[in-house]
């Protein structure tokens, strides 16, 4: 085994109560002109005008809010043009994945020439050369881990490209479960499933590692745990807690170990099918588990066990077999549908899916079983009727 590289954001306040941390640490930034980067329904909610009443009147503020749900290529050149001629000097992102995902690629680019185009993982031929504007992010979802990782996830036409350099972390990530109370319960639901998705991927990656395999199974404990309470129960202060810390530490995990063929597959649904994309990580989780099942089932044992199952008295194989039918059950309890039919996905789809998902090889490079085309195309037509994939 090679020598592992490690890294994470420097800073970060977790638990409940992080978001006093705010003022102190926009102040050791030394910035004055701050552009805060959030989405209008947080605004309507009172969450944005609560956290920013943190901070000193001396602080020049700059509002934008802009940002829809997986947000576009056009969102992030529209931000970064703004960011440009606004001249801050610290970006602030407050919100789910998607605000978080902005205010990271507008505080790099805001120091770089080009497009945000160029700068894209598949089809972009800049690489970034520098750190920008600090950033400190604030998640109110529990899903995507953005606040610790080195991504940005832009929607195209029809699929999903990513930014990603380590000048994307955040200086400050603050990590605070009571900014979550608000989330309803559908969206609760998809973007739990959307962290557990990043624990399980990170833990069966070809790059996992003891670090990584610490982080991701007590992040698997604490989401197995806790989604169906918060769910059900939006406000209980247990369940929000762990499963914001399931998130964050799953995000720790697949930074550094990588999410694969789930992802792989969701990507298309996002672009093509505008599917937000914790729900079509979780309409393809058991699937592609199922999948690759056979090159994994001593990790997917661990995984069962995680989830609070006891697989003591299980072979691997029977085990691993469990894990997919609990998976099955977990995403069928939050009510997220099982099928791609579910979603309107017409069976003549799924062969224009595979073309997309096959360009994921950064993703499915991480896979514990490769993916081939006929791989991609029996995975989705499995989700698309709700069967086991032959
Ligand atoms: P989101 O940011 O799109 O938010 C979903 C909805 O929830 C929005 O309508 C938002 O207003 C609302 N919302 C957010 N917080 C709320 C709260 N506390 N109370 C009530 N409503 C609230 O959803 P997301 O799943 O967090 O982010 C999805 C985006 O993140 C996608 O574009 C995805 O590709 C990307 N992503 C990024 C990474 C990464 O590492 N950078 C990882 C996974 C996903």
């Amino acid at each position: 085994m090679m020598a592992e590289k490690i890294s994470f954001v420097s800073k970060n306040h977790v638990g409940w109560g992080a978001i006093q941390h705010l003022n102190e640490e926009a102040a050791a930034l030394g910035a004055k002109k701050i552009l805060v980067v959030t989405d209008p329904f947080l605004v309507d909610l009172g969450m944005v005008d609560k956290i920013l009443n943190k901070l000193d009147s001396k602080f020049e503020i700059n509002l934008y809010t802009k940002v829809s749900p997986e947000p576009s290529l056009e969102m992030g050149e529209e931000l970064v043009a703004y960011t440009r001629e606004n001249k801050s000097e610290l970006v602030i992102g407050i919100g789910g994945g998607s605000a978080l995902d902005l205010a990271k690629i507008a505080a790099v680019l805001a120091t770089h020439d080009g497009k945000v185009k160029d700068y894209l993982n598949i089809s972009g031929t800049r690489q970034l050369e520098n750190k920008g504007l600090p950033k400190i992010l604030i998640p109110t979802t529990s899903g995507t881990g953005s606040e610790i990782t080195n991504i940005s996830v832009l929607a195209l036409e029809s699929t999903k490209d990513v930014v990603t350099h380590d000048f994307l972390l955040a200086d400050v990530a603050i990590v605070d479960p009571e900014l979550t109370l608000s989330l309803p319960p559908k969206i609760t639901a998809s973007t739990g499933i959307d962290a557990l998705t990043h624990a399980i991927e990170a833990y069966v990656s070809i790059n996992a590692s003891p670090t990584t395999d610490a982080l991701a199974i007590k992040a698997i404990q604490l989401i197995g745990k806790s989604i169906r309470k918060a769910v059900k129960e939006g406000n209980d202060v247990q369940a929000r807690t762990d499963l914001s810390y399931g998130s964050y530490l799953a995000g720790l995990a697949f930074y550094n170990a990588g999410v694969a063929g789930v992802h792989a597959l969701a990507y298309p649904l996002g672009g093509k099918f505008h599917i937000a994309h914790g729900e079509s990580n979780a309409v393809l989780l058991p699937y592609v588990m199922e999948y690759i099942r056979s090159s994994c089932k001593k990790r997917m044992t661990d995984i069962y066990g995680a989830l609070g199952y006891n697989p003591l008295q299980l072979s691997e194989e029977e085990a691993s077999i469990k894990c997919v039918e609990q998976l099955r059950n977990l995403v069928k309890d939050v009510g997220i549908p099982l099928t791609l039919k579910e979603f309107n996905i017409e069976e003549t789809d799924l062969q224009d899916l595979t073309k997309d998902a096959i360009n994921q090889k950064r993703l499915l490079g991480r896979s514990p079983m490769p993916l081939l085309a006929e791989d991609i195309y029996s995975i989705y037509k499995a989700a698309y009727d709700g069967t086991a994939a032959q």
